[in-house]
């Protein structure tokens, strides 16, 4: 496994030798890496000849400096767990080195940027978009992998690829959860053993709703119930429980089963933010 720590790095030593001979795929990451990051790089391992991780906490996507601050770092026992994978390369850059200068540039993804995560996370979505098309031009993959339980990220960045054309196949991932049903996330480990237990008010609200979705009851109601449920949990902050379409993210009053459609919960538990989302297939 080779890590390397600059983009001249990569390109000098790597790319131009590898490009027109081999697949690269890429997984970017913000490192704390679990089962659910190992299973994007287990897809890539299995669709491309190389695969390339990025571990990079990025500050400017960041619209809260508490959870930036406190947002955990254990890069040895990522690289440890990438060597077992057997990973190709890592690219683990610094700050300085990423932003040279603070971007001028900023992304407005439209209808995105004014609903859920977007509304939300002011900032969020150019950040990402931001660093996304940096590595993209740094690594050039042939395909890239992201996680369903950043559903609307998965929006973003499709976008992002559409509008500016790059040359890139993006992969969803299904979400990595744990037995109980929570939806793995490097956030997860700032729990108290308690909050972890309440935290899971996320995936049996998604749960509850989608089976409540199919027996026939009604969407708003349904929302009514949930919004109760969360109300009623002290540790709990809701910010949105919200019924969507997947790509365009509209947000539906009512359920329709000829539609794709997707539920995603954003909710405080103590103070750590989480997020989820389940597909709805009647
Ligand atoms: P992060 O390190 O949180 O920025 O996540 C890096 C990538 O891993 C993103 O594409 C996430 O959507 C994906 N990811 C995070 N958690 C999970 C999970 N539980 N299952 C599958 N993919 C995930």
């Amino acid at each position: 496994m080779q890590v390397f720590h600059t983009g001249a790095e990569w390109q000098k030593n790597w790319l131009h030798a590898l490009q027109t001979k081999k697949s690269i795929g890429f997984v970017p990451t913000m490192g704390a890496l679990h089962e659910g990051h190992l299973d994007l790089i287990r897809a890539s391992k299995k669709s491309t000849d190389l695969t390339v991780v990025s571990i990079f906490v990025n500050p400017i996507q960041f619209n809260n400096s508490e959870d930036f601050e406190k947002y955990p770092v254990l890069t040895d026992q990522d690289l440890s767990l990438l060597e077992k994978e057997n990973v190709d390369f890592v690219f683990l850059p610094s700050v300085e080195s990423i932003y040279p200068q603070k971007p001028t540039l900023s992304f407005d993804f439209g209808k995105l940027e004014t609903v859920l995560e977007g509304a939300f996370r002011p900032g969020h979505f150019s950040g990402v978009g931001i660093i996304v098309s940096k590595l993209f031009n740094i690594i050039r993959p042939h395909q890239s992998f992201f996680g369903q339980k950043d559903l609307q990220q998965i929006a973003v960045i499709k976008r992002l690829v559409a509008d500016l054309s790059f040359p890139i196949e993006i992969m969803v991932v299904p979400t990595r959860r744990e037995t109980d049903g929570l939806a793995l996330s490097s956030r997860n480990m700032r729990l108290s053993q308690n909050e972890r237990e309440k935290a899971l008010i996320l995936f049996n609200s998604l749960s509850f709703a989608k089976n409540e979705l199919l027996k026939g009851e009604k969407w708003l109601e349904i929302r009514n119930q949930i919004t109760q449920a969360f109300e009623a949990e002290p540790l709990a902050k809701l910010e949105y429980f919200e019924l969507v379409d997947p790509e365009s993210f509209h947000v539906y009053s009512e359920f329709d089963p000829t539609k794709n459609s997707s539920i995603c919960v954003a909710s405080y538990i103590g103070n750590i933010r989480l997020i989820d989302n389940l597909p709805i297939i009647p």
